[in-house]
């Protein structure tokens, strides 16, 4: 005979896990709208939007083989990016339009899949001598041109922020209802519409509930996902 037992999953088993905001100076976005690798595969444009707090270099990298981005997000530092070949130019605080231009000579249209290159890489790095060492002191945006292998649009695959004691992190999107720019930055809790969705649950990374309602909610209400840590975002 088996004997069986019941266990009761709640979110109260779940793991707290405390996590130290990051404050990233700078952000980098594609716009899609005529970002795409052209028919002869050589003059291809990325339009792209960078906005800085500080003065920083942009380094546009282009084909870089994906066995060597390990290497790029690790030993960077302000003097290599200036080293490596590749379009570098000088930004004040703000908001810019960035046209990246490919102009190399082989083709960035790779033959077949799988692809071997990322198309172009962009890293942002402020000038100014970092204000402490955990500080951001780089953005690698890493990103996809369209090509005639899938519809995939040219987007930013992965972003990678570096510290200046050299911790590279990889930035991974939260999931909440807030709507940008809004003046309520958590937005509203989904189970009660009425406090702000201060829980953050893990792995599905929905910031969706309050913490009254995360406490009588086993599950993610969003994609029903089993909770097994979470943090809190501050007001
Ligand atoms: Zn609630
Ligand atoms: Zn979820």
């Amino acid at each position: 005979m088996f004997s069986q037992s019941v266990v009761h999953w709640t979110s109260q088993d779940a793991v707290q896990v405390h996590l130290d905001p990051l404050h990233i100076p700078f952000s980098l976005d594609v716009l899609e709208e005529g970002s795409g690798i052209d028919a002869g595969g050589t003059n291809t444009v990325v339009r792209c939007e960078l906005k800085s707090e500080r003065a920083c270099h942009l380094k546009l990298l282009w084909r870089v083989p994906c066995s060597s981005l390990g290497r790029l997000l690790n030993v960077v530092t302000a003097a290599d990016v200036l080293l490596l070949h590749g379009d570098t130019r000088s930004f004040g605080p703000g908001e810019h339009s960035i046209e990246a231009v490919y102009q190399g000579e082989e083709t960035l249209e790779e033959p077949s899949l799988p692809r071997s290159h990322y198309p172009l890489v962009a890293v942002v790095e402020i000038t100014a001598a970092p204000e402490s060492p955990s500080s951001v002191v780089a953005l690698v945006a890493v990103i996809h041109v369209r090509d005639t292998h899938t519809s995939m649009a040219t987007s930013v695959l992965h972003r990678y922020v570096r510290q200046a004691d050299g911790r590279v992190t990889l930035l991974q999107p939260l999931y909440s209802s807030a709507e940008e720019g809004g003046s309520e930055p958590l937005g509203l809790c989904s189970v009660c519409q009425e406090a702000p969705a201060a829980v953050v649950l893990l792995p599905c990374r929905h910031g969706c509930v309050c913490r009254a309602c995360f406490a009588r909610t086993p599950t993610c209400p969003l994609c029903r996902g089993f909770v097994a840590q979470y943090f809190t975002r501050s007001l």
